[in-house]
């Protein structure tokens, strides 16, 4: 069954990580320099604090899994689609309500 999604958008959080992350990046090459096992750890730590960042400040689309009714099921975009982390079916967002693909290809 279609379940309604609301579109989630966290810019302060989203902008601090990216401010975080770019700090990381710098403070991660230097550390490359001295020691580079820990400068590749950091550079990773800053590199998911960069992705998690943008994805705050772009938004995404929460809902609950049409399948499966896991919540907290993330779309970047509208239209569009992701898979549900916990049924791995695919889930598509359109007109702010997520579909199973049986009830897309049925409109
Ligand atoms: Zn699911």
């Amino acid at each position: 069954m279609a379940t309604d999604a609301v579109f989630k958008k966290m810019p302060l959080v989203g902008t601090f990580n990216i401010v975080f992350g770019i700090v990381g990046l710098v403070v991660s090459l230097i550390l490359c320099f001295v020691f580079l096992p820990l400068g590749l750890i950091c550079l990773f730590g800053a590199i998911i604090f960069l992705a998690v960042g943008i994805k705050g400040v772009q938004g995404a689309w929460i809902g609950s899994c049409p399948y499966c009714g896991r919540p907290k099921v993330e779309i970047s975009k509208e239209p569009g689609a992701a898979n549900c982390p916990k049924c791995k079916q695919r889930v598509i967002c359109d007109n702010g309500a997520f579909y199973t693909l049986k009830e897309i290809s049925e409109r």
